[in-house]
């Protein structure tokens, strides 16, 4: 029998269950199956009893004696109730499907075994639908080990193909001699971490014995997991390097060399002058460049990207900066034309509603080479934008875009452009690790010189009005303060009312001064026309949507209040929180929750009130959310599924692994060694299971 063989053909599956395990959960061989891992495992040797029940307890076993039973509710809400007991009280089992059959079952006065989830019920503990067992000597003992635990549908509950009978099948496949498990990873990987085989490590994962084997089967598949992962990325990107040629920048050019010397409004800071360098050094070796530059929201990335395309431009290339809204996009250009003014250089804005006669000169001078600059949003990704001599291209906020529309940046010369990706969101080094393997990666860790931490708290509903005197005293100030609410998808209609009862309330607490409002709804120039009135002082609130949270850059605010904080992402929370603290002063960031939130979102608070380290932040979050919550272009990075390992957690064996895959590659690049091919076989095999968008970075 081989991994490859159709599950139907195991002895109790057949064609009807088979067609449910290929829908409901994409299992079709024997291989796939065993590769279904268990989400938990309950200890079946351990018993409790009914004294130490709480109903924080995930499931528990009991020995109980069954003393009654009665039916209770009525009509449709009728259910069974058993009154059991043991030495140390008593408690309730209850169903409210299949009452019939249960009746007929159970027998008053005998003993059973009895596992299920407590929970309280009024005052009484009680286990809803339990599995119960006859309590003998032959009962006892089949429960010698651990049960493991499969997720299942509830399409496959009611058609009999619930966790125990996913069990039941798995059982009967290991129990299979002839099963033939090939070794996946390399021998000299075996043998450097004394992994236990493939064979083994399968067995164990559904059938664990002890804790202890249970961990060795876990780390051993975790580790091929992300071993294959890295070889994949790791090979691709190898292939890449040798395959594209990048446009060689020779010099640094006169160009850069006057914007350094005459137009930098301030001294670079270390780790800025770092990157640059290392931009530089990329982009004249005669390949490609790929670069993620990470750096935190006020770290001056902008002027690390304006250097690098003036380079570009120096070298007789055009170059582009992308932004992911037209705000931002706006800014850029407004900021940046401005300190390139007395370089005499050609720069423009391109976004969905530039006039068509801008748009007209554009294209012209676009494809006549005038245009050395060109700056804009997603524009500039459609067909008709045609460059003469594309050299070097900026993404900014690349988490906003897709690794697709990172793509067609690249057609947009027949030798690709450099490509520097920017992103504020501080993506944790074992995530970065896994989707940009590919990319090389830059940190800008330092701010720029006298900034204030911005200092942040966390109110609940009942302090509006101290609030409203705290606003009120930084206005009079000479500050300006922004008011974020969110707006989710799914209750758009709803979210938008909080957000126009706000700008109310706001007016009415703010008579004497203007107040600015900007959401997606509203037109472009609309939106503009209120963030130029901030960002020039005129309106001192800003009551807007997440639509600031990239980029906008108004120094003189110096609030950032935050409402119903609890809906936001940490991550995300950070870069809104990063509108402020820009300026030389103190400044602040206030997160509003109602009263009764959970624990995760007093936790989630409490991070943010205790850091002001992006990366502390992504870290927290990638804890709290798990690297499954991760958004969905992130998600579509990784080469294959994980479903083991976890990126937040696993990071020690994700750097073992990468560092084995490094020096594998380094002795046997393509994998054409004896040793190695089963290794090979199985990239192979992993590869035709899941469509990839491996090539491109
Ligand atoms: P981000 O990395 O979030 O995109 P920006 O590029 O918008 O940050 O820079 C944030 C602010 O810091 C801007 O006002 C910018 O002019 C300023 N800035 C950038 N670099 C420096 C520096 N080396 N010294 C002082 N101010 C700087
Ligand atoms: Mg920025």
């Amino acid at each position: 029998m081989l991994l490859s063989t159709d599950i139907k053909y195991v002895a109790g599956v057949g064609p009807a269950k088979s067609k449910l395990f290929a829908d409901e959960l994409g299992i079709t061989t024997i291989g796939d199956l065993l590769g279904y891992y268990p989400y938990k495992y309950i200890d079946r040797t351990k018993f409790y009893t009914i004294s130490e029940l709480s109903d924080q307890m995930p499931y528990v076993q009991l020995k109980v004696k069954v003393l009654g039973m009665e039916m209770r509710g009525v009509a449709r809400k009728e259910r069974l109730v058993a009154i059991v007991a043991d030495a140390t009280g008593t408690m309730e089992l209850v169903w409210f499907k299949g009452v019939k059959y249960v009746k007929n079952q159970v027998q008053i006065g005998q003993s059973y075994v009895v596992f299920g989830k407590p929970t309280m019920f009024g005052q009484k503990m009680n286990i809803a639908h339990p599995e119960m067992e006859v309590l003998n000597a032959q009962t006892l003992e089949k429960l010698t080990g651990w049960q493991a635990f499969y997720n299942t549908s509830e399409k496959m509950k009611s058609h009999y193909l619930d966790s125990r009978a996913i069990s039941r099948i798995v059982a009967k496949v290991l129990q299979d001699e002839m099963l033939n498990f090939d070794e996946t990873l390399p021998p000299e990987v075996m043998e450097r971490y004394h992994f236990m085989s493939r064979c083994q490590a399968l067995h164990t994962i559904h059938q664990p014995a002890t804790p202890q084997e249970l961990k060795l089967a876990q780390t051993r598949l975790k580790y091929e997991e992300l071993f294959f992962i890295q070889l994949d990325i790791l090979k691709k990107s190898k292939r890449q390097r040798q395959r594209f040629r990048g446009q060689p920048f020779t010099k640094s050019g006169e160009l850069f060399n006057r914007f350094y010397t005459e137009c930098l409004p301030f001294p670079l800071t270390g780790a800025q002058k770092r990157v640059i360098r290392a931009i530089f050094d990329d982009c004249r070796s005669g390949r490609q460049m790929n670069r993620l530059l990470q750096g935190d929201v006020g770290s001056g990335k902008t002027i690390v990207a304006l250097s690098c395309a003036l380079i570009a431009i120096g070298n007789g290339f055009q170059a582009a900066i992308m932004a992911p809204t037209e705000i931002l996009a706006t800014q850029h250009y407004q900021s940046i034309s401005q300190m390139v003014e007395s370089l005499g250089i050609n720069v423009k804005l391109l976004t969905g509603s530039t006039a068509k006669k801008q748009r007209t000169i554009i294209d012209q001078e676009l494809q006549d080479g005038s245009l050395q600059l060109l700056i804009g949003t997603h524009a500039l990704l459609e067909d008709k934008v045609q460059f003469s001599n594309l050299g070097f291209v900026v993404i900014d906020e690349q988490h906003r875009f897709g690794v697709a529309q990172r793509a067609k940046l690249w057609t947009k010369n027949t030798i690709p452009p450099h490509v520097l990706v920017m992103t504020a969101t501080p993506i944790p080094r074992t995530l970065a690790m896994t989707i940009y393997g590919d990319l090389d990666v830059s940190i800008i860790d330092e701010l720029p010189p006298g900034r204030k931490p911005i200092a942040t708290y966390h109110y609940f509903d009942n302090k509006r009005q101290e609030l409203y005197g705290f606003l009120r005293r930084e206005i009079e100030k000479g500050r300006q303060v922004y008011i974020v609410y969110p707006l989710i998808h799914e209750s758009e209609k709803m979210d938008y009312r909080n957000l126009m009862d706000g700008y109310d309330s706001i007016t009415k607490i703010f008579p004497e001064y203007q107040v600015s409002i900007v959401h997606g709804e509203l037109k472009a120039a609309v939106k503009e026309e209120e963030m130029r009135k901030f960002a020039e002082g005129e309106t001192k609130i800003m009551v807007a949507t997440t639509v600031i949270e990239v980029g906008v850059n108004v120094p003189n605010a110096s609030v950032m209040v935050i409402e119903n904080a609890d809906r936001f992402g940490l991550s995300q929370l950070h870069q809104l929180r990063g509108r402020v603290g820009r300026g030389a002063e103190q400044s602040y960031c206030i997160l509003m929750t109602k009263y009764e939130i959970g624990n995760e979102t007093r936790q989630r608070m409490n991070i943010m009130v205790d850091s002001n380290d992006g990366f502390v932040i992504a870290e927290a979050d990638l804890k709290l959310r798990g690297p499954g919550d991760i958004d969905g272009t992130m998600q579509s990075g990784l080469p294959f599924d994980l479903r083991i390992a976890n990126l937040a957690t696993d990071g020690e064996i994700l750097t073992h692994a990468r560092h084995d895959v490094e020096q594998l590659l380094e002795t046997d690049e393509d994998l054409q060694t004896p040793e190695h091919e089963l290794c090979r076989i199985r990239l192979e095999q992993l590869n035709r299971k899941k469509q990839n968008w491996g090539t491109i970075s």
